[in-house]
């Protein structure tokens, strides 16, 4: 009963109800634009599909068309948030809709209850943030979606409002507030490119935890990401682009493009095997200039700074050595502009070149009987040239995440946060691979996080009041996180496992894979395949080719290259490098990127359930990124996957207002004096209550009065007209 996918006569649609707020109904006829209906209790009822709710638990039909509906011709008069009772929906409006952030709007949000005002992210802040203050408790807002739906725009729009609301009055010099907000451009300059989805595409995930002192104001911040996409740094597909900073650095003032030795991007191999450079509506240039600026803001010294970007341009210069065939199976550099770039690249890393060039074609491979240097093809070379590129960005990467929380401070008093999430949304490509594979893992997590807290939370507490409700069917996903992170057994498992074992091969661990999960619901061996493995996802099937799985999931810095760096004059590249401990470095030992990955995972699950979570979600109304198109269908799969209409059917199927037994007395004896003169037992009293007003379907449990959607209302209107 409820959402049909089409309104057809004979489907099941809740009707909406002046006195009953829902009721159910039967569809005797589609007209054009209305429908007849004959509801449940025996009266017919014609009306129009309604236009334009700004709640969607407010909608007289529920069903997808009426929700599609709805959301289109809201979106269409730019009003791109819409509630879903509580969960706000984003529509990004592809164009700067400036008038819906104005500072006077942050004012009026300010206090303001949720559904008062305009749907709107500010709302949802000013929630989180009252919510806070009253009850002493951090709260966590959590932003999803597909990449290109808005969710990195909308969590800086939360943390604008965040500053504003916890901001301090002295303008002085950095404020934590300032220097959060200034994270961002940082962190989108080497974190965020241009992909086919997304013209400025965060390749991490992010989580922000603003702490707040007792008297509301922030006090400090963290920064945690996740997951950085590596293998962009040397490896690129037309359309898309490397890492902003790539392009903002050749566009630098002349003096550091000649103290680089840099150029047109055209020229690096690692930028030119796509035909993109180039960004509409983005200055490359300006953009250099504002990278410093937030630099100096977040508190990167100008010292480090010109280590930061000199580091860049030795992976850009990194990545034009080329290797050519040399004796035997060896590799030697190719010509004398390879020779140039080596030179190049050990200037600006302050090592020794001869070492870069031994370290970049040959390996010791160490056995329990001797070392032997062995000499990489020219393959192999340019393999282990990309994984030195690939090795010295993320650990960049991770310094500034690191400077800037270092920076910023936290708080060791503090004892409220609101958190921010902002992560990769659901992925399924053509080829999926390891990251698509860590991606959904993710995605799956937040799910049960969101079922737990939608559907979970609310179920318990009708089972615990004892009270009759047919349990609302929804996909449970605990099956597919088990597949994938049981301990022993599940599929990061088993990947280890095959990684700790020399033999294995992708081959192998996909046997194993077939074999273990050959009976398991959410695991799918493709017809005819032999390595690729599906899994059914909450949000669809993904087909996962396994051939990189083990080297992917391999943390592992070649001796040499460390060796080399953390030799480096300069104190900066050399602390990227930290030495380690003797065993560490000998013992061989793996470190796992999934289970590394899980725990951090685990971790972010743990903070996420110690808060009280909002949650928005992100649409994308169409793959063109252009304004004023709504794409039906891309729309629906989102708020399908994103599991928004299966909180609306659960929300107006049950009863989203609890009272206790007190809090309704106290509210609403008013209704019924007489009550006040015998002495009757609460459960007693709040039952005679809603008797005399004549509510019907609400429902009594052991300790708390449970209505329907509207009529809490309904009893507040008939207590103004008593008073
Ligand atoms: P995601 O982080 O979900 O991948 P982004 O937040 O980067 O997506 O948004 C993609 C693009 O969409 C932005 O670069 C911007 O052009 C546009 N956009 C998103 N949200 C808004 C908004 N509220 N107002 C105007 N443009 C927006
Ligand atoms: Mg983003």
């Amino acid at each position: 009963m409820g959402m049909s996918r089409d309104i057809t006569a004979g489907s099941h649609v809740w009707v909406g109800d002046s006195e009953l707020a829902w009721i159910d109904g039967i569809v005797i006829n589609v007209y054009a634009a209305e429908a007849e209906i004959q509801t449940s209790d025996g009266r017919m009822d014609v009306e129009a599909p309604a236009g334009g709710v700004d709640d969607m638990t407010k909608l007289s039909y529920l069903h997808e068309p009426a929700v599609l509906y709805n959301l289109a011709t809201r979106y269409e008069i730019n009003e791109i948030y819409t509630y879903c009772g509580n969960i706000l929906i984003a529509i990004n409006p592809f164009q700067a809709l400036s008038h819906l952030y104005d500072v006077y709007l942050m004012e009026r949000y300010k206090g303001a209850q949720l559904g008062e005002l305009n749907p709107h992210v500010y709302a949802i802040a000013d929630v989180a943030y009252r919510a806070m203050i009253k009850e002493g408790k951090s709260n966590s807002i959590l932003v999803s979606g597909e990449s290109g739906a808005g969710k990195t725009e909308t969590t800086k729009m939360l943390m604008r409002y965040l500053a504003f609301l916890g901001g301090h009055a002295a303008a002085e010099g950095r404020t934590v507030e300032q220097q959060v907000l200034e994270s961002n451009p940082v962190l989108e300059a080497f974190g965020n490119a241009k992909t086919v989805k997304n013209n400025n595409s965060s390749r991490f995930g992010k989580f922000v935890e603003i702490q707040f002192d007792k008297h509301g104001q922030i006090s400090g911040a963290a920064i945690r990401t996740y997951l950085l996409e590596k293998s962009r740094v040397c490896q690129l597909s037309d359309p898309e682009r490397n890492y902003h900073c790539f392009y903002l650095l050749c566009a630098a003032p002349l003096e550091e493009i000649e103290r680089y030795k840099l150029g047109d991007p055209k020229s690096f191999h690692y930028l030119n095997q796509s035909n993109c450079y180039e960004l509409v509506g983005v200055n490359d240039a300006h953009d250099y200039l504002a990278t410093r600026k937030a630099m100096d803001i977040v508190g990167i010294s100008e010292k480090e700074q010109e280590a930061i970007f000199r580091v860049v341009a030795a992976i850009l210069h990194l990545g034009n050595i080329a290797f050519a065939k040399g004796e035997e199976d060896s590799s030697m550099l190719q010509d004398d502009e390879s020779k140039f770039h080596l030179q190049m690249t050990a200037e600006l890393l302050m090592c020794d070149p001869q070492a870069l060039e031994v370290a970049l074609c040959k390996r010791v491979m160490i056995t329990p009987e001797e070392i032997i240097e062995r000499s990489l093809d020219p393959l192999g070379a340019a393999v282990s040239r990309d994984g030195l590129a690939k090795t010295i960005y993320s650990r960049l990467f991770d310094w500034l995440v690191n400077k800037i929380n270092v920076s910023i401070g936290q708080d060791p008093h503090s004892e409220c946060l609101i958190g921010v999430l902002d992560i990769y949304g659901f992925e399924s490509f053509k080829i999926s691979s390891f990251e698509q594979f860590c991606i959904n893992f993710t995605n799956e997590k937040l799910q049960q996080h969101f079922n737990q807290h939608v559907f979970k939370m609310e179920q318990a507490e009708y089972q615990n009041e004892e009270i009759d409700w047919s349990y609302v069917e929804f996909v449970d996903n605990q099956d597919v996180l088990d597949l994938i992170e049981k301990k022993p057994g599940g599929i990061i498992s088993l990947l280890d496992e095959a990684c700790m074992f020399p033999k294995s091969t992708h081959e192998t661990f996909a046997q194993k894979l077939y074999q273990t999960f050959k009976d398991h619901k959410r695991f799918v061996k493709p017809k005819l395949a032999r390595t690729e493995f599906t899994i059914a996802h909450y949000a669809g099937e993904v087909q996962y080719q396994s051939d990189q799985f083990l080297d992917k999931n391999k943390d592992y810095v070649v001796p040499e290259h460390q060796d080399l760096l953390s030799a480096s004059k300069c104190s900066f590249v050399a602390g990227l490098f930290p030495s380690l401990p003797e065993e560490t470095a000998k013992s061989g030992k793996f470190s796992s990127i999934g289970s590394r990955f899980k725990l951090q995972l685990q971790q972010l699950m743990d903070i996420l359930n110690s808060t009280e979570p909002h949650y928005i979600r992100c649409i994308k109304p169409n793959n063109e990124l252009k304004p004023a198109l709504f794409g039906n269908v891309n729309v629906l799969q989102q708020l399908r996957s994103g599991g928004v209409l299966e909180a609306i059917r659960v929300k107006c199927e049950g009863y989203p207002t609890h009272r206790t037994f007190t809090e309704f007395l106290n509210r609403f004896a008013i209704l019924a004096p007489e009550i006040l003169e015998g002495n009757y037992e609460e459960k007693v009293a709040c039952k005679w209550i809603l008797e005399k007003v004549g509510l019907t379907r609400y429902q009594i449990g052991k300790t708390k009065v449970f209505l329907r959607a509207g009529q809490m209302a309904e009893l507040d209107a008939r207590k103004g007209k008593v008073l």
